[in-house]
């Protein structure tokens, strides 16, 4: 498979550095305030690549961590009169509880700044040691980029050509204006971690190169963030990385294009930006998924609620044509007997993985995935309305289910949209009374009503048994006791 490699600026085949293992990183969020929905589109990029490359059959460990110790940080502690630990603190838990509803995995590995200070002080040592880094008497050490020949090729960047075009700050104490903290010494009142060179916090740029060698070795196969952490970000960490270990920090770089809005890039510091929290407030997570995947990531995406009401529209789609293949497949009487359109059926079933895969293949292309998803929506609705009074169980459900396990490879998880909505809200009523649940859940008093009735057929209380099962029959529903639990199902006409 094909992946583009930002450094190179072009796709190469992935070739991982131990066989069939990949080792990633995605560059974390700075926890002072709720992500907005740019930062998120970046976690969700590669939050796809990890899954298509577990789908593949890599074993991934994919490492991401959380800036808790930064300017932005302190200055919001400041402002609200709490410590930076506390903010850090809710804004890491309100970060993972987002990431949560947006259906992103876990990272195998999350580390905090704030816990790795050890790791990133040696780092800091070695560099001092190797002739890259220096310390200053304020307290702080910067890292010498004249020291290191290969600084600027990651970015593409010329250090004469970059003094002469841009404004940099100035600073009595760095030897080039482009040399940058390694540890910053501490002022009054800011979080701090004694050190060989004074009270202190390490800078943002070690702080990700010090983990990534921690807990992946380096160099890693991927290394991923957003378009604008290229410079000085990127070329910050891999330029420590080889001065430190002398060999890069990792094999292919990744990089999302940004989301913008009205042509802008989303930012807080634009204050153009919504916050994940709020979309996901008024929008299925499965909705947003697909508004973003419909654009490479690579390429920039323009953001609009318009766009977003598209993306419920195709949902709701794809999410009725999985159901109604379903109900479809469970009413056919089984006779085996193959069809044209049967047949038809079974071909665009194997078309869509196969362009799907071909797609996915080619630098994560989810447009391409998208596209194959959609199309086997369009031959399903066309068969069932062709085909219908000689419905083919077998294939319809094979239907079904490649459309759920594609939508799975891209996080779309469809399993979400039927939730509840199949089981009638009268339930929760009647396992408040039968069953003394106390939720509002369907599905959840679906279950609870099962139990009490498995425990009420254990005691032998057969009233109490047959109450909950007639209760349920007048909801339109039956209790089927199968090899794997009973469970309820809507009786059919
Ligand atoms: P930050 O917390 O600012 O370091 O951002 C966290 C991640 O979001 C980084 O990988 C950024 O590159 C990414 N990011 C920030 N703004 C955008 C945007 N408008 N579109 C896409 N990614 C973004
Ligand atoms: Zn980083």
């Amino acid at each position: 498979m094909l992946v583009y490699n930002s450094q190179t600026h072009r796709k190469q085949e992935l070739e991982p550095i131990e066989p069939g293992k990949i080792r990633m990183y995605v560059c974390g969020p700075t926890v002072y305030d709720q992500i907005h929905i740019g930062n998120a589109r970046t976690f969700l990029s590669f939050d796809v690549i990890r899954r298509y490359l577990m789908f593949k059959g890599y074993e991934v460990t994919f490492a991401q961590n959380l800036t808790d110790v930064d300017d932005k940080i302190i200055n919001r502690a400041n402002e609200q009169g709490r410590t930076a630990a506390e903010v850090a603190e809710e804004f890491s838990n309100k970060f993972i509880e987002q990431m949560h509803r947006f259906g992103i995995l876990d990272p195998d590995i999350r580390p905090r700044a704030t816990r790795e200070i050890e790791a990133m002080q040696e780092m800091i040592q070695l560099l001092i040691d190797n002739g890259n880094a220096y310390p200053v008497p304020s307290g702080d050490v910067y890292f010498s980029v004249r020291s290191d020949h290969a600084y600027g090729v990651l970015s593409g960047r010329d250090l004469d050509q970059l003094r002469a075009g841009e404004r940099v700050e100035v600073n009595d104490e760095k030897r080039d204006p482009f040399d940058f903290a390694l540890w910053k010494a501490a002022k009054p009142g800011e979080p701090s971690w004694p050190s060989p060179w004074g009270e202190g916090r390490p800078g943002w740029h070690t702080e990700c190169c010090a983990m990534i060698h921690r807990y992946l070795g380096t160099p890693i196969d991927i290394h991923g963030g957003g378009a604008d952490l290229v410079f000085p970000h990127h070329e910050n960490e891999t330029a420590q990385a080889m001065c430190a270990w002398h060999a890069p920090l990792a094999n292919v770089w990744m990089h999302t294009g940004m989301l913008q809005i009205n042509e802008e890039k989303m930012s807080k510091s634009l204050g153009n930006f919504y916050t994940l929290k709020e979309v996901l407030d008024r929008y299925p997570a499965n909705a947003v998924r697909i508004l973003m995947l419909q654009t490479h990531y690579r390429a920039p995406l323009d953001f609009s609620f318009d766009r977003l009401e598209g993306a419920v529209s195709s949902l709701d789609r794809l999410s009725s044509c999985v159901k109604n293949l379903r109900w479809a497949a469970e009413a056919a009487p089984a006779d085996g007997k193959l069809t044209e359109a049967d047949r038809a059926l079974g071909a665009s079933i194997d078309a869509a993985n196969a362009e799907f895969t071909a797609s996915m293949d080619d630098d994560f292309n989810t447009a391409g995935g998208l596209a194959a998803v959609f199309g086997l929506v369009t031959e399903s609705n066309k068969y069932l309305s062709e085909a219908a009074g000689s419905i083919e169980t077998a294939v319809t459900l094979r239907a079904a289910d490649t459309l759920v396990e594609l939508c799975g490879v891209l996080g779309i998880d469809l399993s979400r949209e039927s939730a509840g909505d199949e089981l009638p809200a009268e339930l929760v009523t009647l396992a408040a009374e039968r069953a003394g649940y106390a939720g509002t859940n369907p599905a959840e008093a679906a279950e609870a009503l099962l139990n009490a009735r498995q425990e009420a057929r254990k005691a032998r209380d057969w009233g109490t048994a047959d109450a909950i099962r007639d209760g349920i029959a007048a909801l339109g529903l039956i209790v089927e006791d199968t090899a794997a639990g009973a469970r309820l199902r809507r009786k059919k006409d």
